[in-house]
């Protein structure tokens, strides 16, 4: 692929449940691990500076938590985000193997496995051409990892979050419910808003839409979709102000 990149800075936002095995059941899959990998070596590659935000919605939801087995909210929030580490290291792990140096900062101090969440430090490993993996969300209960890549991206001043889901862009209706649903290309906040189309949760959403942060919603299952996106063709759905 060439091209020259749209963005110099991007935040890549990874659902915890995108790692899940369909057809093995394991918690992270080797081979979407390795998918995920070659995506984002490309961008690497192309020099762009990559932070990663990854969930941890496939071992563990501090609200499901709660609704499920009556654990404490703080306390099934501190689980989830300590999941979110754990996948963190998995994706490191893949990365590195490919051939991108990558360093892992956590919100909680774990001084043993990921250094701590410092924002210069972040910074100054991007431009030193590794990628930072930000885990344990933002550190506090009550969020979620939406809010960590947008609270994230807005710190390191990236370009553009663009986050992975399992639908390819924003559509005017559930896709999976209605076949006559349209798709964005863009999209601006205020749009968004009014038609109360799910792009982040609030907190994200708003954390966005105030400090002027565009988010890229897409679907990683296509393959080459993180460089496309990054030369700016014509995927998923762009909003911003
Ligand atoms: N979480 C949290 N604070 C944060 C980020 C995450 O408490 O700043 C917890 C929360 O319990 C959440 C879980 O970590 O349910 C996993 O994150 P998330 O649900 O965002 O993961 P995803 O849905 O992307 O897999």
């Amino acid at each position: 692929t060439k091209g020259k990149p749209k963005y110099k800075r991007i935040v890549l936002k990874i659902s915890g449940e995108a790692l899940k095995g369909d057809v093995t059941g394991e918690v992270i899959d080797g081979s979407i691990l390795q998918a995920m990998a070659d995506e984002v070596k490309k961008v690497h590659e192309l020099g762009v500076q990559v932070g990663m935000v990854v969930g941890g919605g496939n071992i563990f939801r501090g609200q499901l938590g709660e609704k499920y087995r009556g654990i404490d909210r703080t306390t099934g929030d501190h689980m989830g985000m300590l999941a979110t580490a754990i996948n963190a290291l998995a994706l490191m792990d893949c990365l590195e193997k490919n051939g991108v140096p990558v360093r892992v900062q956590s919100a909680i101090p774990m001084d043993k496995v990921a250094e701590p969440y410092i924002q210069r430090r972040a910074i100054r490993h991007m431009e030193k051409g590794r990628v930072v993996i930000f885990a344990a969300g933002t550190g506090n209960p009550y969020f979620s990892t939406d809010t960590t890549a947008a609270l994230r991206a807005n710190e390191i001043q990236a370009d553009v979050i663009m986050k992975a889901t399992n639908v390819d862009g924003v559509y005017d209706k559930d896709p999976a419910k209605h076949n006559d649903a349209v798709r964005y290309d863009e999209l601006t906040f205020m749009d968004a808003l009014k038609n109360r189309l799910n792009v982040m949760d609030s907190t994200a959403f708003s954390m966005c839409m105030d400090n002027d942060m565009p988010i890229l919603v897409f679907s990683m299952a296509e393959k080459n979709s993180v460089i496309r996106a990054t030369l700016g063709e014509e995927i998923g759905t762009i909003v911003h102000n």
